[in-house]
């Protein structure tokens, strides 16, 4: 059973054969557990899933016997026979299936479609392949909690996952590529390389570790840097707001279901979940004249979003985080040259990230609009302008602009061929109006600016998750927590490598002495699972030259060299980016 559409990307044949090998699972489950009550079991992407109620959680042992089961059920490729049921008659042959039931009860239609293979019956109107032995190359993969209809008041059931494809070669493929995924796995890496973790004491808000910290802050720290070239202002707004501001906002009808509020000597208050309207309210304090625009203020604020706790994940779905945000007042004349420089800063940050190029794409009026056609006209020919003479690659996508204006939407894909989107510029015409927002025009006249959301990075938080997975935790040596780590060879060495860890603090790098009277092998080993860039051993011979021995985190030996000469080769690393 099936409570799904056809899947994004998913070919018809391939969608009836993880549905159908969903059927043979279950079929298995119940030849172990007669007594279990089976839920829904539709294909998702890479695979399929089936949820039961069981007498106790399974174990890998389970699975293994599943999967055999399964096999056999294929290899004797019994046919999937479909007919219909009135519900009554339905609701007889799953007797003592309470989910089947409650799917019964929720059908519109009289009748309901009935599947059923060798001795299995389900309840499904959905397609399948012809018999069981027409399915692909499978492997069950994990059981997972998950409650009835995803909702956190009903029965947590077990869901158990498998994968399958066409060919066992292209399933090899696939799990290799999933082990490389947990090996990156930035929740794991972020125990790992001490950088952060989630408590449930506060879900959905990271603990960033002092390791963790230091990217966090140099990652704002370039964003800074490039502040004062880009001409952006930083400004610090409040946290907590009074109602009234989010009813002017649109928020309060719009996004209230994802803030958090708070009642207060008789005053509703809603805590931010965005900059751009205390940035109105800032803009509105004083008279502006053309001559200031364009106005950009810069805020690196902390933001709160409700998102419900089956939906967190790690730093890349969180509840509080800070986005590198800005809001640019301008003319509808300015708009084409601000884009054409946030696409500049956005290559820039990528490239010192070592995130390489990212794709763009730009969304065009919706349906429901507001603002005149000559100002969509405008607006868009600028975003398209400004994606060209950039020379960046993007696509345009018809009618998926916000309604108050169209937008610019940045793709990157990892090194395993996942695409995150990470940031975003959205023209607004509608906050101004809502904040009744002008300046004085050359002429006198008042005139209504256009607004500009935008983020290079998008969440910081997010941002790192996605950073951590793609370098594998070894972050480029500019933004490595720590740059060197000094290794004595014998207890008579540690003094020498604090007096160089000294020297090296003082040009600016980041340095640890690992003094623990373990083997230097061992040491060697430890630095390179922290992702350390530069281990600097140190014995007899280094300290009477002066030197220090340099090896990097990927194995390659640089043999010995002057300790100034490696500061300054760093140093220069460093700056480079
Ligand atoms: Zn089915
Ligand atoms: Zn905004």
């Amino acid at each position: 059973m099936a409570e799904t559409q056809q899947i994004k990307g998913m070919d018809e044949l391939l969608y009836r054969q993880r549905h159908s090998a969903a059927h043979i699972m279950a079929e298995a489950v119940l030849e172990v557990f007669p007594e279990a009550k089976y839920a829904i079991g539709p294909p998702i992407e890479n695979g399929f899933y089936y949820d039961f109620e069981l007498p106790r959680p399974l174990t890998p042992e389970d699975l293994d016997q599943l999967d055999r089961l399964m096999r056999q059920s294929i290899a004797a490729d019994k046919p999937f026979i479909k007919s219909t049921a009135s519900k009554d008659e339905a609701r007889r042959i799953f007797a003592g299936q309470p989910y089947k039931q409650e799917l019964i009860d929720g059908i519109d239609a009289a009748d309901v479609g009935i599947c059923r293979h060798g001795e299995f019956t389900d309840l499904c109107g959905y397609p399948h392949v012809e018999s069981t032995g027409k399915v692909g190359a499978f492997k069950l993969t994990n059981v997972a909690g998950a409650y009835w209809r995803g909702d956190e008041h009903n029965q947590m059931l077990q869901r158990i996952y498998g994968v399958m494809f066409p060919t066992q070669e292209e399933l090899a493929a696939y799990l290799v590529r999933l082990e490389e995924a947990e090996k990156r796995d930035h929740r794991r890496l972020g125990r790992e390389l001490e950088l952060f973790f989630v408590d449930p004491i506060a879900p959905g808000s990271p603990f960033f570790l002092p390791k963790g910290t230091i990217v966090y802050n140099l990652a704002i720290e370039l964003l800074r840097e490039m502040y004062t070239r880009y001409g952006y202002q930083e400004v610090i707004t409040p946290q907590i707001f009074s109602a009234e501001l989010w009813k002017r906002s649109g928020h309060y009808d719009n996004y209230k279901d994802n803030m958090y509020f708070i009642q207060e000597e008789d005053q509703e208050l809603g805590v931010k979940p965005m900059n751009c309207p205390g940035h109105c309210v800032m803009f509105a304090s004083q008279v502006h004249s053309y001559r200031e625009l364009p106005l950009r203020y810069a805020d690196f604020g902390r933001l709160h979003r409700f998102e419900r706790s089956g939906t967190l994940h790690g730093l890349t779905r969180v509840r509080s985080f800070v986005q590198d945000d800005a809001h640019t007042y301008c003319t509808m004349e300015q708009i084409g040259g601000e884009i054409a420089a946030v696409i500049a800063m956005m290559r820039e940050a990528y490239a010192a990230f070592g995130l390489g190029e990212p794709r763009f794409s730009l969304s065009l009026r919706p349906e429901k609009r507001i603002g005149n056609e000559e100002v969509w006209d405008t607006a868009e020919v600028a975003l398209r302008d400004a994606l060209q003479a950039s020379g960046v690659v993007f696509q345009e996508v018809e009618g998926e602009g916000a309604f108050y204006g169209p937008k610019i939407d940045l793709f990157l894909d990892d090194v395993l061929g996942r695409e995150w989107q990470l940031s975003t510029v959205q023209l607004d015409f509608n906050l101004p109006e809502r904040f009744d927002l002008h300046y004085a025009a050359e002429d006198g006249t008042l005139q209504r600016p256009v607004m500009i959301h935008r983020a290079i990075l998008g969440s910081i938080e997010r941002f790192m998750g996605i950073l951590i997975e793609q370098h594998a935790g070894a972050f480029p040596v500019w933004l490595a927590p720590v740059q060197a780590r000094l290794i004595p060879i014998a207890d008579r060495h540690n003094d020498y490598c604090r007096g160089v860890a000294e020297k090296l603090r003082a040009a600016g790098l980041r340095v640890e002495v690992d003094e623990r009277s373990e083997r230097m092998q061992a040491k060697i080993r430890d630095a390179q699972l922290k992702k350390v860039p530069y281990m600097l051993i140190a014995g007899d011979r280094d300290i009477e030259a002066g030197a220090v021995s340099v090896r990097t985190r990927e194995g390659e030996d640089l043999g010995a060299m002057a300790v100034d000469v490696f500061t300054q080769r760093v140093v220069a690393e460093v700056a480079e980016k």
